[in-house]
């Protein structure tokens, strides 16, 4: 790839993504395969004027040796160094950069149990930090670059160099990155998602109605006070910054007993390195009472029972099935591009945000406010060309929000 789009795709994300702030330390979460963009990354963070760059490496073929070969007991166990590098970067005020790249099948052979435990242990490990990020008290950002392995999946049928190429095309498209000035072509998006977040948080909605022909009809209900968001988040210094830059999203937290009926899913899920597809969650009173998947039962199952928030909802999002990802008509097997492509529920932790005055809240007081809460948060689309989607406000009336899988 060009160094020249290398450096302004590295600008976009320091810039309009994290937004570092002079004096702030960036802190990149790579893995090594990147190591040339993620010194392009921190070449264009000192000249913004950032403090220091740290970067911690990850490497998933290691990852999966040690899957394979490591003792049991080293998967419920997480480093306190590691532990206290994010955390102590997080409270001095650092921004954080995460680099998503994988190869969406690596972890196929692994025993799901071993991932499941890690990521519990993970999860455990990092959760004051991820708290942190999920209430915008830092600024953060996750982006992706092609991996040799990931754009092979994608594009089986061009040869590695081709894979790549096109990888790179479809991942600067959906940032906005490919434009003469992506920086305005944001501030145009930004404001086109700030008008249809405006009218549904007019609307107060009491709850939706979800439905479409592959099955699925879901009742989700939402909290009194909940509002929904997209586009670019503030930390509570005023920063601002765009978590996923390609958001086409609108999204607000179900309320957490509130969900009833049954969402059948429209993509494959690549969670931790394992594919769960052509799988449906029947929900009662907000908990997954059934499940079933073509693909990746074993993984889907365990990640419900990760901890009691993982079978409840943390959020509802809205994409119209007309939107820039979508239209490219590419499966990303990457749930940051897939969610921008299509309508979702995420499993898990909601985003306290999405609830009005939730800031001086406990855990306690969160989830008996409907907020769930829980170690994951996992993204699954069930949006289709006709998806329809009701509203109904406080005093009974139905409003149409989607039809024929766009905003009506
Ligand atoms: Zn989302
Ligand atoms: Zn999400």
């Amino acid at each position: 790839m060009q160094k020249e789009i290398l450096k302004k795709y590295a600008r976009l994300l320091v810039k309009t993504g994290v937004n570092i702030q002079p004096g702030q330390t960036l802190v990149i979460n790579a893995p090594v395969e990147d190591a040339e963009f993620v010194r392009i990354v921190a070449e264009t963070a000192y000249k913004e004027g950032a403090r220091d760059v740290a970067v911690s490496w990850n490497d998933e073929i290691l990852a999966k040796t040690r899957y394979m070969l490591a003792p049991d007991e080293v998967f419920d166990e997480f480093p306190d160094w590691k532990k206290e590098f994010y955390l102590s970067y997080a409270e001095k005020g650092a921004a954080f950069l995460s680099i998503s790249a994988s190869d969406p099948e690596l972890m196929k052979d692994v025993d799901p149990k071993r991932i499941s435990r890690a990521n519990k242990a993970n999860s455990m490990g990092l959760n004051e930090y991820r708290k942190r990020l999920m209430s915008n008290e830092n600024s953060w950002c996750v982006a992706s670059i092609p991996t040799d392995a990931w754009a092979k999946k994608v594009f089986p049928e061009l040869s590695q160099e081709e894979a790549v190429g096109r990888l790179w095309e479809a991942i600067l498209k959906s940032v906005r990155a490919d434009l003469p000035d992506p920086v305005e072509a944001w501030n145009a998006h930004k404001a086109t998602l700030a008008e249809n977040i405006d009218r549904l948080n007019q609307l107060e909605l009491k709850r939706v109605h979800i439905r479409n022909k592959l099955g699925t009809d879901l009742k989700v209900e939402l909290p009194d006070g909940h509002i929904w968001m997209g586009g670019s988040d503030y930390t509570a210094d005023g920063v601002e910054f765009i978590a996923n830059m390609r958001t086409e999203e609108i999204f607000t937290a179900p309320f957490r007993k509130g969900v009833n009926g049954k969402v059948v899913s429209s993509m494959p899920l690549n969670y931790n390195g394992n594919l769960i597809d052509g799988f449906s969650l029947t929900f009662k009173d907000g908990r997954v009472v059934d499940f079933t998947a073509e693909k990746g039962s074993e993984t889907l199952k365990q990640l419900l029972e990760t901890d009691e928030g993982a079978g409840y909802l943390g959020e509802i999002a809205l994409v119209p099935y007309n939107s820039p990802i979508s239209n490219m008509n590419i499966l990303f097997f990457n749930t940051l591009f897939d969610e921008n492509a299509s309508c979702h529920l995420a499993l898990g932790k909601a985003y306290p945000v999405c609830l009005k005055g939730s800031e001086p809240m406990t855990e306690v007081e969160l989830i008996e406010a409907g907020i769930n809460d829980s170690l994951v948060h996992v993204d699954f689309m069930f949006g289709t060309e006709d998806l329809e989607i009701d509203g109904e406000t406080k005093d009974g009336q139905q409003v149409p929000v989607f039809r024929n899988g766009n905003f009506a």
